[in-house]
């Protein structure tokens, strides 16, 4: 099939490269010429496992194309995605502006008919405004649908889980555009789940409020385990094992961050307060992620006592392993909040200092990560790179002033740091 994504990102060009490599004709387009220009020159603004290399495999097998020109990916998509940012306003509520603009231009090239599928993630009701807004500008009678297709990638991993969808949900209001989407996907062999349009939108805030809870819960019992002398690993482990519970997003840290899961969670809980209910429990989320650094740097505090003049090194920037991205990563937080402190600060990211040097010049960077260990007083360990745990800790020991260590993400082994000699701080053990 021939299919457009219009917004080149972490979701949209992973999710176009997926659409190509299953052997549909994909046009990607970015209103970010420069990125647009990387892209055709073969260069990825974003890192993501596998990525770079079904990219380059599909552009030269001429089913991956990229444009800025919204008209030419309408002409070329019978399905067009809209996978532009959905960011966060100074109250919370979502600025739809992004894709209310696109809809605008969908509306103003639209001469046949076409599916118009929203991937970003968007509030109950607004595939209904998209659908009102390309039919107000919109200069012929032209018939077209709008669909939902709320998108579940983790970065990180968000091309084995594009290609591997635990399920797809694509809430459609008619079978015409229905009977599209699932040839869209009937390649990927996964669930497909058909709702209206309403609920699709709603899964996918109520999916991501649902995962923010899970880990604000098991920080809370983190609380509990430190206070009482319990290990919050093996309380998930017997807790995760039971399948009405599950293991995963039951490990304890520095609280959740990213693009996704704080905005989610305050765009949720508005639309809710919109709707006329008060999602108090979704509040105390929020209230328990941000508690989860101050309990931390107070741990630190109480260990450190000042951290004025103390050359401290972190370990991660990005807000989870396995990315470059660093938007609302608590490893920046804390990063910032020891500069604020007066800490004398040295940090490492296998991925994320590129975007970080841009975003925070005040953050220093370090090229090696053992550099980050020399002469220092206290390493932080903010990001759960699998590297990580790999570096020779042996080594690191000998670099530093004083072996201590704060793992914020629970990521190195309580007895084999402190048979190595160290003062090892962790989360809820
Ligand atoms: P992103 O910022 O990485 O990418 C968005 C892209 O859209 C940018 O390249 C931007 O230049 C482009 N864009 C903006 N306005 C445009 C326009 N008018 N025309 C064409 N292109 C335009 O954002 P993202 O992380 O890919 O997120 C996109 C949406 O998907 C958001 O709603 C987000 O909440 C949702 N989402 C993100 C993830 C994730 O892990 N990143 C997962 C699921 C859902």
């Amino acid at each position: 099939m021939k299919l457009t994504i219009v917004g080149s990102g972490y979701v949209g060009l992973v999710t176009g490269t997926c659409f190509a490599e299953v052997g549909h004709y994909v046009t990607c387009v970015d209103n970010d010429e420069n990125k647009i220009k990387q892209l055709q020159a073969g260069i990825i603004p974003i890192y993501e496992p596998g990525l770079e290399t079904l990219v380059r495999k599909n552009v030269e097998l001429g089913r991956l194309k990229f444009t800025s020109s919204i008209d030419e990916g309408v002409k070329n998509g019978e399905v067009v995605f809209i996978a532009v940012p959905t960011p966060p306003q100074a109250d919370g509520s979502v600025d739809l502006s992004f894709v209310e603009k696109v809809a605008r231009s969908i509306a103003e090239v639209l001469t046949e008919y076409r599916v118009i599928v929203d991937k970003s993630t968007v509030p109950v009701k607004t595939g209904e405004k998209v659908a009102e807004t390309i039919r107000r500008y919109c200069k012929t009678n032209v018939d077209f649908d709008v669909v939902s297709n709320p998108e579940f990638l983790r970065e990180g991993s968000a091309v084995a889980d594009l290609m591997n969808p635990d399920r797809i949900v694509i809430g459609a209001n008619g079978d015409r555009a229905a009977a599209i989407m699932k040839d869209v996907y009937e390649p990927f062999h996964a669930p497909i789940m058909i709702t209206d349009l309403n609920s699709a939108e709603l899964i996918k805030h109520a999916s991501n409020s649902f995962l923010a809870l899970k880990i604000s819960y098991i920080n809370a019992v983190a609380a509990i385990c430190e206070a009482s002398g319990a290990d919050i690993g093996m309380v998930a482990d017997g807790m995760g094992a039971d399948k009405r519970i599950g293991r995963e997003f039951l490990n304890a840290g520095l609280g959740y961050g990213g693009s996704c899961f704080p905005k989610d969670l305050s765009a949720f809980i508005r639309i809710s307060d919109d709707l006329g209910y008060d999602f108090s429990l979704l509040k105390e989320v929020e209230r328990i992620n941000g508690d989860q650094l101050e309990r931390f740097l107070k741990k630190m505090r109480s260990v450190m006592w000042v951290f004025r003049e103390k050359k401290i090194g972190q370990l991660g920037l990005a807000f989870k392993g396995n990315t470059d991205d660093i938007r609302s990563s608590v490893a920046i937080n804390i990063a910032q909040r020891m500069i604020e402190e007066g800490a004398l600060l040295k940090t490492y990211d296998p991925k994320g200092m590129e975007k970080c040097a841009v975003a925070y010049p005040q953050i220093p960077l370090v090229s090696d990560p053992y550099d980050v260990a020399v002469e220092a007083d206290a390493i932080v360990v903010a990001t759960e790179w699998k590297e990580f745990k790999e570096l020779d800790w042996l080594k690191i020991k000998k670099l530093m002033r004083t072996p201590l260590i704060f793992d914020g993400r629970n990521l190195l082994e309580p007895g084999e740091m402190k048979n190595l000699g160290f003062e090892y701080y962790s989360v809820g053990r």
